[in-house]
């Protein structure tokens, strides 16, 4: 007798594995690939990734651009707080962020390497994360960006996309983005391009196929194994009615 799907199975490490591989192919015929390039230069990359938290990447981009007008990393730490978090405004919360920002470039000014991360290279995966997570404003996410987009280190960022979409799958349990990183982590391969690539086609079929309510399983590649198509069909229910019931909403079965 085959089981019944159920929303948030806890599923074993190995089934796990093998459903994120299957995903990683099936994204992969639908979005080609992915070549680990950097896309900026890592101190670009960090203060960029603070200050895309909870905000468009348009809004990123005018507040990175507006930020660096300000002048070099050195003259945005001595430049008063209001006049960062002014312009950073169109970022979300900028009033937190220009403090956390600022102490985070004094930090790394005052780090060995200046302003050069280059040293993270060859650091072990868990101290650079642990170091990067260190600094203020800096969370699992951020710093796993910077060390896989820049320095090919094997960990992966785990965005709204990606915790969605595995989430719906049933690739993980439902769990915070911060423990996603772990989960997920655990159960795919140390091997930075499929990283790279995974983590990249996630993020674009979460905004142009799962998205956060209305998700169109009708041409989803992943639809065959996705749990809650499977329980809801075409009706999946919006991200945050899964996050606030959590596993009990899992009754309807596919039609
Ligand atoms: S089938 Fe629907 S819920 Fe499942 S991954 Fe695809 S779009 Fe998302």
């Amino acid at each position: 007798m085959t089981a019944e799907p159920v929303l948030n199975a806890a599923r074993p490490e190995n089934e796990r594995a093998e459903l994120l591989r299957w995903m990683k192919t099936e994204l992969h015929a639908e979005y080609g690939d992915r070549h680990l390039d950097p896309r900026r230069e890592p101190m670009h990359e960090l203060i960029s990734t603070i200050l895309s938290q909870r905000t468009t990447w348009q809004d990123e981009a005018a507040a990175y651009d507006e930020l660096c007008e300000i002048g070099d990393w050195d003259a945005i730490i001595a430049a008063p707080t209001e006049a960062v978090a002014h312009a950073i405004r169109r970022s979300n919360y900028p009033e937190s962020k220009a403090p956390r920002i600022q102490e985070t470039l004094r930090r790394i000014r005052d780090s060995p390497g200046g302003y050069n991360l280059e040293f993270l290279r060859d650091m072990p995966s868990k101290d650079a994360l642990k170091w990067l997570t260190d600094l203020p404003g800096v969370g699992v996410k951020t710093a796993s960006l910077v060390l896989l987009f820049n320095y090919a280190h094997p960990v992966f960022p785990v965005d709204t996309h990606v915790h969605r979409i595995t989430t719906r799958v049933g690739a993980i349990p439902l769990m915070g983005e911060q423990a996603a990183h772990r989960a997920l982590l655990k159960v795919l391969p140390e091997d930075p391009p499929f990283l790279y690539e995974l983590h990249l086609n996630l993020l674009r079929h979460g905004q142009q196929v799962c998205q956060w309510s209305r998700p169109k399983c009708g041409v989803c590649v992943l639809r065959e194994r996705c749990d809650a198509f499977a329980l809801f069909g075409d009706k999946v229910p919006s991200f945050s009615e899964t996050k606030t019931k959590g596993k009990g909403t899992a009754t309807r079965k596919r039609t």
